[in-house]
């Protein structure tokens, strides 16, 4: 890390006192000027990273792997393991993932259109459903979900697509859950709440044929 001089640690810490109106010691200020430019320099290389990469992306335009382990895919939401990455303009993928958009079980768009589709989690979390009952509505086709499979075999992950749902699955932004805020011993303290809490869920989901299947328990 780039070492800081005493006139900069001076500098934020005027900073640091004028914007809340009382003294800070010399090492609070050095410790979060520290950690400031250890942020920074974190988002520059997550920046000089991403320009690598696309620079590389125009000389191989189907993509290419990345070196290194531990990326998140885009559609599943794994770790990647040694050469199991696939980067392209959509972003990156693990090696199952990827092999599922090359054999057309999903389009390769979901990954950078995360708003188009709900994961199998997001549908049991936002409607407050158990894994049994989500397999029945697969199983009678009230909501139709899209596999990854293994090479061809099994499951690797379940999707929704909105469009694949239509007029059954909301719009994601209509059911995001919400922060709110709690002060406990004049501490203020953010916690997220389901969308249903703020809302009543008949109204707010109205015209949608998932709330056919749901129950509103009072709480
Ligand atoms: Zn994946």
């Amino acid at each position: 890390m780039a070492g800081l001089s005493n006139e900069r640690i001076q500098e934020f810490k005027n900073i640091l006192e004028k914007k809340k109106g009382k003294e800070i010691s010399w090492e609070e200020a050095a410790e979060g000027a520290r950690s400031l430019v250890g942020l920074f320099e974190v988002l520059h290389r997550c920046w000089v990273d991403e320009q690598i990469r696309k620079k590389k992306l125009e000389e191989h335009p189907n993509g290419f792997q990345l070196d290194g382990i531990g990326y998140t895919c885009f559609i599943c939401g794994g770790s990647t393991p040694v050469g199991g990455n696939w980067y392209d303009k959509y972003g990156i993928k693990c090696k199952i993932c990827q092999g599922a958009i090359v054999r057309k079980e999903i389009p390769a768009s979901l990954a950078k259109n995360r708003k188009s589709w709900y994961s199998k989690y997001e549908i049991e979390d936002r409607f407050n459903i158990k894994g049994p009952t989500l397999r029945s509505w697969i199983k009678n086709g009230i909501l139709k979900a899209r596999t990854v499979t293994h090479d061809g075999k099994g499951v690797h992950a379940q999707l929704f697509l909105i469009k694949d749902n239509k007029d059954t699955l909301p719009p994601k932004k209509m059911t995001e859950s919400q922060l709110v805020k709690e002060t406990k011993e004049g501490k203020d303290w953010f916690h997220s709440e389901p969308w249903y809490r703020f809302v009543d869920p008949k109204e707010h989901l109205k015209g949608y044929k998932i709330m056919d299947y749901l129950q509103v328990v009072k709480k």
